[in-house]
């Protein structure tokens, strides 16, 4: 399993966390909130993702722009590479080796044309079959059973790319999971949990504002915290696959319901 088996998007972030370096700093307002949510380094880690992915995202959609422009003079693709060249060269100023440059170009290039292949009919009908083969049948996130034979039911069926398409993630196998309608249609196009604006979910607690509460998490936060936490319960690590939907607990009764203290659990830990 070298580098190559992760796909165009994942390669470049991690291209990315190589070049864009921010050490988690001594002190500052950062710091100053990871002490406030007594997170240990954590919320400064999932800052620092956060960035990564946030990099990521300007990368592809800056190249995908620039290269639609240059498609209007040129008519020809013979051009793409340059202009993506041209593109980052003018653009960002990270200090890269020739030999990261290159590999940025190559990369950022393969992203922009993964996020314009979409799964065929004949792609999407193929992998369904391989879930079916393996014996999966209900959704990665939430646990429902899956609607193989309607399209428009919440749990209706859908191929989902783990690291999405709109970002690099190509559609071999591996980077595929079956998931319900709904959750897709909530994990949107983010690429990480750090990527679902988290430092707004961090930041939200119980003390002072009373009206907040779990049942207030719109779905697409609680999605966060699935991924956040593996679709798996955070204490005896049942997948949501098996285990039906998981909900969420404070990790620490006694902290807020910040992001970083929020787990997820099955039915079996739900004390109801
Ligand atoms: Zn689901
Ligand atoms: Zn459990």
């Amino acid at each position: 399993m070298g580098k190559n088996s992760l796909t165009p998007g994942e390669q470049l972030s991690e291209l990315i966390s190589e070049v864009v370096h921010s050490e988690n700093p001594e002190s500052g307002f950062l710091k100053n909130m990871d002490n406030l949510l007594v997170a240990d380094g954590e919320f400064l880690e999932m800052q620092k993702k956060s960035i990564i992915f946030y990099t990521t995202r300007r990368l592809i959609h800056g190249a995908s722009y620039a290269l639609e422009k240059a498609m209007v003079h040129y008519m020809d693709s013979q051009n793409a590479i340059p202009v993506i060249k041209d593109y980052l060269t003018n653009n960002y100023s990270f200090s890269l080796t020739e030999e990261q440059a290159n590999r940025l170009h190559a990369l950022v290039y393969s992203c922009v044309d993964a996020s314009h292949k979409d799964l065929s009919t004949a792609q999407r009908n193929k992998a369904l079959e391989q879930f079916r083969r393996l014996e999966i049948t209900t959704c990665y996130m939430c646990g429902v059973e899956i609607d193989f034979d309607s399209v428009d039911n919440k749990n209706s069926a859908s191929v989902e790319h783990l690291f999405p398409s709109e970002y690099g993630g190509d559609s071999r196998f591996e980077n595929l999971a079956l998931s319900c309608k709904d959750c897709n249609k909530h994990k949107d196009d983010h690429m990480h949990p750090s990527d679902f604006h988290f430092e707004k979910i961090s930041t939200k607690h119980d003390y002072g504002h009373k009206k907040f509460s779990k049942q207030l998490l719109v779905s697409k936060q609680v999605v966060a915290m699935w991924l956040k936490e593996g679709c798996e319960c955070t204490i005896c690590g049942k997948p949501a696959s098996a285990a039906g939907m998981l909900s969420v607990f404070q990790k620490e009764p006694a902290d807020s319901w910040h992001f970083l203290n929020i787990g997820v659990q099955c039915s079996a830990h739900n004390e109801g």
